[in-house]
């Protein structure tokens, strides 16, 4: 087993120990608020100034992600590394492994920029997903079952929010959608009838410990995350425990070490699909920082540390609502700012904006978790809350 980095030590060189984000979007600047809690030094590689996590480390690395002064910098401040987005170069993760504790480990994040290698390995781990197709080559395109439309053509790697994904009815509309993405490696995925959609983020340590959050419901908006309600509203009891069997095989089964999150769709029939898997806290998760007593960016400190692991607990049912860069436009397009008294007035209601500068339809600028004694008046809170903002009404369960 590695040594544990303590909270407020100083490591041999007299520094006191730093943990480092490669990354330094949202995810990242909860993971340097959370570990600076703990009385952690903070570090951040991102090559953006602005960076929402840079701005809050103690030190910002501002190099590209395979930089190599960059990357010796940030070995050289820090006593461990995690990562923030799936998209770090497993190379770069492979150069900073190669001398400081890095969770999660190269393999597991390069597993997870392909959506071809995360169906694979969710089969390795006996866990179901949607029907699919690779398609890689025009020989790709004759081959695909016609069982598989209507279906959905998403890029293999760098789609996120519903980027890089084009519906496909018919086979023969199929080659068109493929030309529409530029004939990157794709895969070709059945579209399946949702009844929910669903996900469960587990932490597991390099001692194969591991601790889970309760199952999260969720409802996008555009292919972007909208809502999430735990506990999650109409979902039995049964299948939320087949969801999370189904995600801690996953960690598992790829020897994971950090925070996972794994996204399900639950089909008409109760049963489940995975959808994919993401190496890092996920925005499904933030209700976590006000609803449990240790969040999910606490445990990816505790996992990047490598301290013990609690196992979380929820004290308050929540609702997340995400506030997206429309939300600071008015109805005639003007700039404008939310009305954040009205809304802070609401019992239970907890902000959180990510200090991004400029707002732009579709961006993340931050959300907002409605916390209450019961998960009927949360869900009225954030009603109120969703309505001050002018966000559409919440979801039905
Ligand atoms: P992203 O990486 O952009 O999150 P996802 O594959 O998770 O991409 O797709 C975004 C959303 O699109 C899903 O959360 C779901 O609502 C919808 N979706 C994706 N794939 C399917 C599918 N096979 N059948 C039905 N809906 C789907
Ligand atoms: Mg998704």
């Amino acid at each position: 087993m590695r040594r544990a980095i303590l909270p407020g030590s100083t490591g041999a060189d007299g520094r006191p120990a730093t943990l480092g984000v490669m990354g330094g979007g949202q995810l990242g600047r909860m993971f340097v608020q959370a570990a600076q809690a703990m009385g952690y030094f903070t570090a951040v590689l991102d090559p953006d100034p602005t960076s929402p996590a840079g701005l809050v480390a103690h030190y910002h690395v501002e190099a590209g992600y395979l930089d190599e002064q960059g990357l010796a910098q940030l070995m050289q401040r820090c006593a461990a590394i995690t990562v923030e987005f799936e998209n770090v170069p497993a190379a770069a993760l492979l150069t900073l492994g190669a001398h400081r504790p890095v969770s999660p480990g190269a393999d597991a994040v390069a597993l997870c920029q392909h959506r071809a290698a995360e169906k694979a390995q969710f089969a390795r781990a006996g866990v179901p997903c949607a029907p699919y197709a690779r398609i890689e080559t025009d020989a790709d395109l004759d081959r695909v079952d016609a069982a598989l439309f209507p279906a959905i053509l998403k890029t293999s790697t760098l789609g996120y929010d519903g980027k890089g994904q084009v519906a496909v009815d018919t086979p023969a509309a199929l080659a068109e959608a493929w030309a529409a993405l530029a004939r990157v490696p794709c895969v070709l995925e059945k579209k399946l009838a949702l009844a929910a959609e669903v996900s469960v983020i587990v932490a597991r340590d390099a001692g194969g410990a591991e601790v889970v959050f309760p199952l999260q419901r969720n409802w996008h908006r555009d292919g972007i995350l909208a809502v999430t309600e735990v506990p999650a509203r109409g979902v039995a009891p049964a299948l939320a425990e087949r969801a999370v069997a189904a995600a801690r095989a996953v960690a598992a089964s790829m020897d994971y070490v950090g925070v996972l999150c794994v996204e399900f769709f639950v089909l008409a029939d109760g049963t489940l699909a995975a959808n994919e898997m993401a190496p890092r806290p996920h925005n499904s998760g933030h209700y976590t920082i006000d609803a449990c007593d240790v969040s999910q960016f606490d445990l990816q400190v505790r996992t990047t540390a490598g301290l013990p692991l609690v196992a979380p607990r929820l004290h308050s049912p929540a609702l997340m609502l995400n506030l997206l860069g429309d939300l600071w436009f008015d109805a005639a397009g003007a700039e404008r700012t939310p009305p954040w008294g009205a809304v802070l007035a609401l019992p239970g209601a907890h902000l959180h904006l990510y200090g991004k500068a400029s707002p732009r339809r579709g961006r993340k600028m931050g959300h907002l978790t409605v916390t209450a004694a019961e998960a009927d008046a949360a869900r009225e809170v954030a009603a109120q809350a969703a309505a001050l903002l002018g966000l559409p009404p919440l979801p039905d369960a």
